[in-house]
Parts: C-alpha cells; structure tokens; sequence
C-alpha cells in the first residue's frame, strides 16, 4: 500500500484535506494524525473490521484495547451505557485535553475495539486537527499510539513514517506534539476512580474535582503480584533494544555510580549511552549523551523522552543509563514510562 503524506497546520485548517481524510476512516481505512499528546493511528471505532486492522498494522495484540477518540459531548451518551457524575465532572474540568475514561461501554462499541471488555476508554482531545478529523470521519475513531507496537509513542510525523509507511492509508504531519506522553488513564468503573495511567493530568488535579482518587498499585513497581487494570499495561512497551537502567539518587551518587558503570561497560567494548538532565548532562563519560530537559521544567523532559528513546536505537546504543525523575506533576508519568522502558530495572544509590 503507498501511504499519502499530508501536512496540516493545526492554527490553520486545510477544510478539503480533512474531508478526505474522513472519508478514508469512513470507509474503513487507517489515518495517522496529531494529537496534543502523541500521534494517533485511527479508524473508526464503530467498524469492528477497522479495528482489527489497527492491531495488524501496529502488530498489537488484540487483547489490548483502542481508545474512542470524540470531539462532542453527544458522542459520549451514545458510547456509554450509563455516565457517572464522577465522568461528567470530569469531563467538564478536562475536555477537551489529555484525558481518558474507562465507561461501561453500550452496545453499538464492537468488542474489536474494546478488546473484548464490556467497558470503553474515551478521550477528547483538544488538538483542532484532531477533532475536525474526528467530526468528519463521523464522531467516533479508535486511536491507539501510530507506533508498531512495543516501539516508543511518536512525537513526530517521521517517527510514525518510520513504522507504519506502507501499512495505512494515510498520515497527517501537524509538527511537533505538545505534551510527548500519553493520556492519564482513569477508571470510573470500580469502586473507587482509580488512576491505571499517569499523564499530564496529574492526581492532584483529578482530586480537586473529585475527592479521592487511587492509583493503580502496578504503576511504579512491578513486584505487587497484582495484574494490571489496563491490560495494555502488562506487555513491556518503548523498550529501547540496549539494556536500559535507571539510577535514582542524589546528584553526586548518581553520577559516580553511572561513571563508574560506564567505565565498566566500555571496557566489555559495549556501545554506552546517558539519559539525563540539562544541569548534569556533561558530567557524563558515555559514548551518546542525551539531554531530555532541564529537571525546573519536567514537561520538556515529557516531550523530549520518546524521540531520545528512539535516537538511541537509531544510534544502537547497547547499555544504557538514565537519572531518574520523579517530580509531583508530570514528572511521575515520565518516571513510568522510563520504569517500563527499563522492565522496571532500577538501582538505587
Ligand atoms: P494506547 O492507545 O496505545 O495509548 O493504549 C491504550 C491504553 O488504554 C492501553 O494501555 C489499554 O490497556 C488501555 N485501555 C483501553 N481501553 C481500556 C479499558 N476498557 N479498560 C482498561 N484499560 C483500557
Ligand atoms: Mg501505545
């Protein structure tokens, strides 16, 4: 299949482009478009047959349920079985934004989509592309990263080129993502609204909207016997191929620790690479050095995690350490998605 490339500007739609790529996912085919947290892959999430042609072209298991992309409120009601006010105080404080719920899904949400479950995650998100991409494909499109599965999320139009050129119909370049980390997860069909992922929206914003929120045991450690609530979370996603620690301790520990083991892993001729902050970057003796932010400003580090994931890769780094970063807000996201890169392999020092 030959993949068209388009390019819009999110301040400036392209009215006809968009049109075109609506009747792609109204006929079953496969867009990659922008969103404010990573690139999507979508089809439409009511065509049991589209569905399963996302989890072909990411290689996804088909137990991994998609998230339901929306840009009204309308669509909701038609979606969900009931709403909670829980969701509808939610949705009132978050949406459009990076936000996803798991619903108890009504009867028009095939289970290809829901992978299998009687429960649906919904998002709207706040990208203008995004939703007018959503309004012309019909309301409802099933979106999962545009990534092959087990890859890092794309931030990036070329990324999703890299892995799904020639297996979808189309991919929208809308520049660069804002926030670089997926929607925070909450489930509102348990006892309590319970957080399966962190993202930009923090817990400390969900519970000023509502009074308590959980967290998903298995979020920050993997030793709790406890399956994961989002079945996605049980596979081991953005695993660079080098062996990936992370180092959490204070600044002077973790930079001898981290020297010290790359001595060690130059001298077994090994391919060593850093993951680090601005402040101490070039304290490093590694063979790739990469800066994901300054540790003032975590939602650069969110944004640039990902893309160095990826370079690493391109660059083939074989062992590889990263500082830790575990700030309140959005620094908690990029600790678990680094958690999960490593397969939960950390040292403390
Ligand atoms: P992605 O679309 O690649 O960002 O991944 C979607 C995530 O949402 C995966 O981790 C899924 O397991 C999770 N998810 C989607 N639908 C549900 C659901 N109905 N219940 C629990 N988790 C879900
Ligand atoms: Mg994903």
């Amino acid at each position: 299949m030959k993949t068209r490339h388009i390019r819009i500007e999110e301040q400036n739609t392209d009215e006809e482009l968009i049109r075109q790529a609506g009747d792609i996912l109204r006929s079953g085919g496969l867009v990659a478009f922008p969103t404010e947290t990573v690139y999507g892959l979508g089809g439409d999430a009511l065509n049991p047959a589209s569905s399963a042609r996302i989890y072909q072209a990411k290689g996804r298991p088909s137990d991994n349920p998609l998230i339901v992309h929306i840009a009204d409120m309308e669509a909701l009601d038609a979606i969900v079985r009931k709403i909670p006010d829980e969701a509808r105080a939610l949705a009132e404080a978050f949406w459009p934004g990076p936000l996803t719920m798991i619903l108890p899904k009504a009867d028009i949400v095939p289970r290809e989509t829901t992978g299998g479950l009687e429960t649906v995650a919904v998002r709207m998100p706040a990208h203008r592309t995004a939703r007018e991409l959503i309004r012309a494909a019909g309301g409802y499109v099933a979106a999962p990263s545009a990534n092959r599965s087990g890859r890092p999320s794309p931030t990036l139009a070329k990324y999703v080129a890299q892995d799904l050129d020639g297996r979808i119909e189309m991919i929208i370049d809308g520049g660069s993502v804002e926030i670089g980390l997926e929607s925070t997860i909450v489930d509102l069909t348990s006892d309590k609204p319970t957080i399966l992922r962190p993202g930009y929206i923090t817990r400390q914003m969900l519970e000023r909207v509502l009074s308590y929120v959980e967290e998903d045991s298995t979020l920050m450690r993997c030793d709790t016997g406890q399956a994961p609530k989002a079945p996605g979370m049980k596979y081991r996603h953005y695993a660079p191929a080098g062996e990936l620690t992370i180092v959490d301790g204070d600044r002077e520990h973790t930079v001898r620790y981290i020297n010290e083991e790359l001595a060690r892993a130059g001298q077994r001729h090994k391919r060593t690479a850093v993951i680090a902050a601005d402040e101490t970057v070039d304290l490093y003796r590694a063979d790739i050095r990469k800066s994901v932010g300054s540790r003032g400003h975590e939602e650069t580090v969110a944004r640039e995690l990902y893309r160095v994931l990826r370079e690493l890769d391109d660059e083939e780094a074989e062992v590889i350490f990263a500082e830790a970063f575990d700030g309140d807000g959005i620094g908690r996201a990029v600790m678990n998605r680094l958690l999960k890169a490593s397969g939960y392999h950390t040292v403390q020092v």
